[in-house]
């Protein structure tokens, strides 16, 4: 329980996002029991998905953390990390992750300077959950450093000719088109000289190379190639040269939902922990019963509340004008090291058991080990706070 006070409504759209899940989406799941079971996952996954994001925008769900100018919720950070906490907490595969709520898929403020003609082409479609799309600024020699990028994008006869390969992009090999982000003046890079450009699937030159396989069954980037890609100057989002800051401009936010999404994971494993401990007999009596076991159930349960209430107490200080580059970084980094950890715990407490696939553990254990690489490195994050202090 967080000191901050939740008010009633943000608790009421939290049952309104749980029944959503209960009623819609678990039926849907349960059709894939077996698979699911059997390999931790869904062939199918994206394809339920896209339904199941198409009747959340009918909803409102996916785009409450979009403005209402844009046609969203306009929520607050803290609601938003309430609805995300919760989509997480369901244990379903489907809910999360790009589908009730939107992640890299879908509409995000970045989007915000879209041209009239842009939002008709690309956001509004987004927000509807008709197109999908990607964002595309990691490339192989340049990740916590993305001011190092070469992807570029020169003017040629009114257009841009984009080359470059980026890497590691989630939603890659899916999305309907990619913000993608070029130098446009190496001298002045992150200082001016970044751009960023809606490309099209199909544009030709662009080319998804292939689907990197990582750790995680849920975690399927892609590198993309840009081989003198020519795109219109009307692909160009924002305003020239301030690519990078529009880039960052959503960092807060991104690193917030992963907080939230860690919290849910964190204490979905912990329920199953403790369902386990109780049930599971060894030596005549439960295992719970042990110390040793009590001991990885209590300090997961500990971690968790005290990192939920610092998540929930950064949220706040945002919604109430922080800038947040100390909260959001710090809210990442405390939530998904605590994952870790309790995901880590969930095997032991599970024994032999966790490691099985069809428990439905391991699979997370893989899952949160990115979470604390992606949307800024906990190294990264320990560095972005240090400045904040002044170091
Ligand atoms: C599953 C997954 C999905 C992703 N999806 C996307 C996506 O959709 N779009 C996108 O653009 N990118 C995406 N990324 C890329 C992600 O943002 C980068 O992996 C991340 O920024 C780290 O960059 P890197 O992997 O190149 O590591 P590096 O930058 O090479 O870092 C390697 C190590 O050095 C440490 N390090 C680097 N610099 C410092 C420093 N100054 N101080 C201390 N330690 C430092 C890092 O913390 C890390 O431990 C994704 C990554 C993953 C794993």
């Amino acid at each position: 329980m967080s000191a901050i006070q939740i008010p009633s409504e943000l608790i009421d759209l939290r049952d309104s996002v749980k029944s959503f899940i209960e009623r819609e989406i678990v039926p849907i799941e349960a059709k894939y029991a077996q698979e699911l079971q059997e390999t931790g996952t869904i062939a199918n996954a994206e394809e339920e998905k896209k339904k199941i994001r198409k009747r959340s925008a009918e909803l409102g769900f996916y785009t409450l953390h979009m403005s209402e100018e844009l046609g969203g919720g306009g929520l607050s950070y803290l609601g938003q990390i309430l609805v995300h906490e919760e989509v997480s907490r369901s244990g379903s595969l489907l809910a999360r992750r790009g589908s009730v709520l939107a992640s890299v898929e879908g509409p995000t403020p970045i989007l915000a300077p879209c041209t009239p003609e842009q939002r008709q082409r690309y956001l509004d479609p987004l927000m509807r959950a008709e197109k999908e799309m990607c964002f595309a600024l990691t490339e192989p020699g340049a990740g916590s450093d993305a001011t190092q990028i070469k992807t570029k994008a020169e003017q040629k006869n009114g257009s841009f000719i984009i080359s470059g390969t980026k890497h590691f992009i989630t939603h890659g090999a899916e999305a309907d088109f990619c913000v993608v982000f070029a130098v446009t003046d190496p001298e002045k890079r992150a200082r001016g000289g970044i751009t960023a450009f809606f490309v099209d699937k199909g544009t030709p030159g662009f080319e998804v190379a292939r689907i990197q396989r990582t750790a995680s069954t849920v975690d399927r980037p892609a590198e993309l190639v840009f081989d003198n890609v020519e795109v219109p100057a009307e692909n160009m989002l924002g305003e020239f040269g301030n690519g990078f800051y529009a880039a960052m401009g959503w960092i807060n936010g991104g690193r917030l939902h992963i907080a939230a999404s860690a919290l849910g994971i964190a204490q979905h494993l912990l329920d199953k922990m403790v369902e386990y401990a109780k049930t599971r007999v060894a030596f005549g009596h439960p295992i719970g019963k042990n110390q040793y076991v009590q001991g990885m159930v209590v300090d997961s349960w500990c971690e968790l509340e005290s990192a939920r209430s610092f998540v929930y107490e950064m949220a706040s200080r945002i919604d109430d004008g922080a800038d947040g580059r100390r909260e959001a970084a710090a809210a990442k980094l405390v939530a998904t090291e605590m994952v870790g950890r309790v995901a880590d715990r969930a095997i032991q407490v599970y024994g032999g058991n966790g490691f099985m696939t069809e428990m439905m553990i391991e699979p997370y254990w893989r899952e949160v080990r990115a979470m604390r690489l992606y949307e800024g490195t906990s190294e990264i994050l320990r560095t972005n706070i240090a400045k904040t202090l002044g170091l």
